[in-house]
């Protein structure tokens, strides 16, 4: 945050705050949130994100960049929000850490007046921790974390009739994009749309964010007094190969300003050229009958062997239910 002290805003000329050095502009702390809040809009408009009336399901994990991404499409809908939009929580029991999410998901959800559906690892599959359910799985935590997050996700957006929307930035895209790269994966990197459509078992996704950084992400949560968790999960693990890149990427716009958002709408604008044609006919869960590679899904194999019974019909009751109750279906 260079010298921004030093400057005026772009728009009101008072003292400002931020200072975007790619923008070449700087902004007091009201003119910022108007500017991000104007990126994402256009953003949104740009690859048709969301139809009229179309409903989302925002997922939220109490960090900056969902907290973000939920105050934002709650000005972004406006008027619609309460009835178009709703918060979903995952409680995955880490001691001292999920309830802290908790309590700022809930406190975002009372001060934007969004419907908020919090979803326990407990209520899903009768395990306390996801801690527990790695540990029993004999797999990393992260791993077995991000199995249940997605796959929990798309339950909620399925039965909820909804698009997904997730907080990943322009960092997060970024990082897996290199990676995929890295992989050579060429199916993954055809996927790469600001909107995935819809497959049988598998609702459209959406990342608003996809042209805001992660200090963006974070300037403005603050300037907007947001409740959101500082700290990080305390199972993630250090020096991934995504952090290294997001380090590496932003050396480089450091003495190229303008790189990373350039490099995001070329992968982008190839996936969506190439996109339509990849990916094979897409398969749907025998016991679920959500979307899957194989005969069975990933966390329906998963429950199958570690408790003794693939859990995803049961995933999907209780869904059905907690969304029945918040009187959304
Ligand atoms: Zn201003
Ligand atoms: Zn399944």
């Amino acid at each position: 945050m260079r010298s921004a002290a030093a400057r005026r805003c772009r728009v009101c000329g008072a003292e400002a705050q931020v200072y975007l050095r790619y923008a070449r502009a700087a902004f007091c702390a009201k003119h910022f949130v108007e500017y991000i809040e104007g990126r994402v809009r256009r953003t949104m408009e740009r690859y048709a994100m969301l139809r009229p009336g179309e409903r989302v399901v925002v997922a939220v994990s109490g960090g900056k960049d969902s907290v973000t991404l939920a105050a934002l499409l709650a000005r972004i809908l406006g008027g619609e929000a309460p009835e178009r939009m709703l918060m979903l929580y995952m409680d995955l029991g880490i001691k001292g850490y999920s309830d802290k999410l908790r309590e700022a998901v809930e406190r975002l959800s009372g001060e934007l007046g969004v419907k908020l559906m919090v979803v326990s690892l407990e209520e899903l599959v009768g395990v306390a921790s996801i801690y527990e359910l790695a540990r029993r799985a004999r797999r990393a935590t992260c791993s077995v974390c991000g199995t249940v997050k997605r796959y929990v996700m798309n339950a909620v957006a399925v039965e909820a009739g909804a698009v997904l929307a997730t907080g990943h930035t322009l960092d997060d895209a970024l990082a897996y994009i290199v990676k995929d790269f890295m992989y050579q994966d060429q199916e993954r990197l055809s996927k790469w749309v600001p909107r995935t459509p819809a497959a049988p078992g598998a609702a459209p996704r959406i990342r608003p964010l996809i042209e805001v950084s992660e200090r963006e992400t974070l300037l403005y949560a603050l300037m907007r007094g947001l409740p959101f968790v500082h700290e990080e999960c305390p199972h993630r693990p250090r020096d991934s190969v995504e952090d290294a890149t997001k380090d590496y990427l932003n050396r480089v716009e450091e003495a190229h300003p303008g790189t990373k958002i350039s490099f995001l709408r070329r992968v982008v604008s190839r996936a969506a050229a190439t996109g339509a044609d990849e990916g094979g006919t897409p398969r749907t869960c025998t016991i679920c009958g959500l979307v899957s590679r194989g005969d069975v899904c990933s966390f329906c194999r998963l429950t199958q062997r570690v408790l003794g019974e693939p859990m995803g019909p049961r995933v999907r009751r209780v869904v059905r239910e907690k969304l029945a109750s918040l009187g959304w279906l």
